[in-house]
């Protein structure tokens, strides 16, 4: 049987365990990851544009586990009643090409997310680092500041959103969890003085959400929002004056910040320097970017550490997802058998 974890059981797992709580035992899982990540099959992820959004399939494999999702990315959806994204994905074992776990992946890609951009300022952040500023108040944005905390201790927030009441919502979410939580009127304003910098703001288009007048020496930006052909969230100005991060460079060079950029842009992997075979953060004034479209590593680790977790606590459920006779090579036993003739 192949277990089930929909969004009643990622919600019971994260009750049981704590939001936090999850997020600790999550960023070890991405992290150790992007340590192997020259073990892994990797592929820039297959993408269907349409005027409505895009819909992605991201595999990632390490010889031992194979993992998929299908997700969605649709800016226009909140004014509809729809999310922005979506997702659900599987788990399979390799030596029979099995599923084991097929998950909701909606919570999961927040977390998931967040936990990247958490092991992304860990390495990059100035370690002095004390405000942080979220550009975009949406379905991501607890998540990150959330995971930043755990990485950086940084628990003063700045919240800027175009819509009012997505700041009044991440205020009341987080406000509990013991953020100092500031509403800015600007994204200039949430900039000034900050240290460690979340973009995750949702728009079909080349967008200018950050200029570079408001980047300061020794600022961290995490870029999550500029992930698809044609939807970037920085003035290109800002590349120019950063040393910028990435997932993996094929798939960023089409999605990504760079995209504003030529094919030659010099970057660094973010794995490089988890693995300890690049630098990170080398001066306090330095300005550092991780571009991060999302990869499909990312959603392997979140499936990886949900299996794990989700073993013992009675919260999947075996769903009959693969069809297996007695007789392998007996397909069609399966099928109800005619009524003799006559
Ligand atoms: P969402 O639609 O729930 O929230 C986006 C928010 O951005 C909205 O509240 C909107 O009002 C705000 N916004 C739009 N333009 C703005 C601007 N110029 N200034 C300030 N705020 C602005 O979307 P979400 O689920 O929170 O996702 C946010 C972005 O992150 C999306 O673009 C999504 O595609 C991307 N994303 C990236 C990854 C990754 O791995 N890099 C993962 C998940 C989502």
């Amino acid at each position: 049987m192949v277990q089930f974890v929909g969004v009643d059981g990622v919600r019971k797992l994260v009750a049981a365990q704590g939001v936090e709580a999850f997020l600790t035992g999550l960023i070890p899982y991405v992290e150790a990851d992007y340590a192997r990540w020259e073990r892994f099959d990797k592929v820039a992820r297959p993408a269907s544009h349409t005027p409505f959004g895009v819909i992605e399939l991201m595999p990632a494999s390490d010889a031992e586990l194979y993992a998929f999702k299908f997700v969605n990315g649709h800016p226009f959806n909140p004014a509809r009643g729809f999310q922005t994204v979506t997702a659900f994905g599987a788990l399979a074992t390799v030596h029979n090409g099995y599923p084991v776990l097929v998950s909701e992946m909606t919570l999961l890609t927040a977390f998931r997310t967040a936990a990247t951009s958490a092991m992304a300022a860990k390495y990059l952040a100035r370690p002095d680092s004390v405000v942080m500023a979220m550009i975009g108040a949406g379905s991501q944005a607890e998540f990150q500041a959330l995971g930043i905390r755990q990485t950086t201790g940084v628990n003063r927030l700045r919240v800027y959103d175009t819509d009012a009441r997505a700041m009044d919502k991440v205020r009341r979410n987080l406000e509990p969890f013991g953020f100092d939580v500031i509403l800015a009127d600007s994204a200039a304003q949430a900039m000034s003085g900050a240290d460690i910098i979340t973009t995750c703001t949702a728009d079909k288009a080349n967008a200018t959400v950050l200029t570079a007048d408001m980047v300061s020496a020794g600022m961290h930006l995490n870029a999550i929002g500029g992930d698809c052909p044609g939807k970037t969230e920085l003035d290109p100005a800002i590349l120019d004056r950063a040393d910028v991060f990435v997932e993996f460079t094929p798939q960023t060079r089409i999605e990504g910040e760079i995209q504003q950029k030529p094919d030659d842009f010099p970057v660094t992997e973010l794995w490089q320097v988890v693995a300890g075979r690049a630098a990170g953060r080398s001066s306090a004034a330095q300005v550092t970017v991780f571009d991060s479209v999302g990869f499909a590593i990312e959603d392997f680790s979140v499936l990886r550490y949900v299996y794990d977790v989700v073993q013992g606590t009675g919260i999947a459920r075996d769903i009959d997802l693969v069809a297996a006779p007695d007789d392998p090579k007996d397909l069609f036993s399966l099928l109800p058998v005619p009524a003799p003739v006559g």
